[in-house]
């Protein structure tokens, strides 16, 4: 790669001590999980798929549940190998420069590449888990998939009979306050945040780009598409992040770099 947007970006992880990133889909397209809104994503394919996605209609509907729990069976996810963006983030973070991955993806790939799962937030929840939405507890997806690989329409909560749900963040509900407080600490505390494959068009997580920069982090943004906050990025990359990421992993720290922490949100006066 050798462009200078990617030169700019190249001279920025090196002078960084604090690396934090953000991901999105796009990251793991390449893993043969479509995206949603990319060029073949699966809303801009068909724009009526993410119509079920709110909890409302979950809660409502026993058809979109089941559904639901139908293409559950088949996602792609279940057999998906990490790319070699998620392997240039397990690299960075050997380097002891990247902090923490925030990722906006539930197909659980940054640990199963080798991220420390301590490091990584997931700001939507994953798919490898259930949570029942009358007591709240939780089990792993793979037996709720057995019970509808077993014949199962609608498996219920073990536990109350209740309504059984992935532990991902459907639209109308609320992100898990604790992993959102600490994803916008890791914005907070980094002096670079690496941006990949995301639209950025979800808040609370996009919000998380003009948090680091008006905290003074550098932001780099690596998406195929432009995104609404490509103008607060020090630098733009319009290129695969499978591409991307491995050269800016392997990019060795210059041992420079400014870094500057505001700490806690919630002592700010
Ligand atoms: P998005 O679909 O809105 O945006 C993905 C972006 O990535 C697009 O702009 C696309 O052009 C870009 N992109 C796709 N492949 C790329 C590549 N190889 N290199 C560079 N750019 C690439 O996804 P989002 O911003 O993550 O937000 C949507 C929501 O989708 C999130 O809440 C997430 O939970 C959910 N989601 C997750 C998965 C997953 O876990 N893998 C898959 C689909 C959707």
């Amino acid at each position: 790669m050798a462009s200078e947007a990617c030169a700019a970006a190249r001279a920025l992880v090196a002078s960084a001590h604090r690396i934090t990133v953000l991901t999105g889909a796009g990251v793991s397209t390449d893993s043969g999980i479509p995206d949603f809104r990319g060029p073949d994503g699966l809303w801009t394919r068909d724009a009526d798929a993410g119509l079920g996605a709110t909890l409302d209609a979950y809660l409502s509907d026993p058809a979109v549940r089941r559904r639901s729990w139908r293409a559950k069976l088949d996602s792609p996810v279940w057999t998906a190998k990490p790319n070699a963006a998620h392997l240039a983030l397990v690299e960075l973070e050997r380097s002891g420069r990247l902090r923490t991955v925030v990722t906006q993806n539930i197909d659980g790939l940054h640990q199963k590449a080798g991220s420390d799962p301590h490091r990584v937030l997931e700001l939507h929840g994953t798919l490898h888990a259930t949570v029942c939405l009358g007591c709240g507890a939780t089990g792993p997806m793979r037996d709720a998939l057995k019970r509808v690989a077993d014949g199962e329409q609608e498996p219920d909560c073990p536990r109350c009979r209740g309504i059984l749900k992935s532990a991902t963040v459907s639209f109308g509900q609320e992100l898990d306050g604790e992993v959102l407080r600490r994803a916008r600490l890791a914005a907070l505390d980094c002096d670079v945040l690496l941006v990949a494959g995301t639209s950025l068009s979800v808040q609370p997580a996009a919000g998380l780009v003009p948090l680091a920069a008006k905290a003074g982090a550098q932001v780099i943004i690596c998406n195929a598409e432009p995104t609404p906050y490509d103008s607060v990025a020090a630098v733009v990359l319009h290129e695969p992040v499978a591409d991307v990421l491995p050269d800016l992993s392997s990019v060795p720290p210059s041992g420079g770099g400014r870094f500057s922490s505001w700490g806690d949100p919630s002592t700010w006066s």
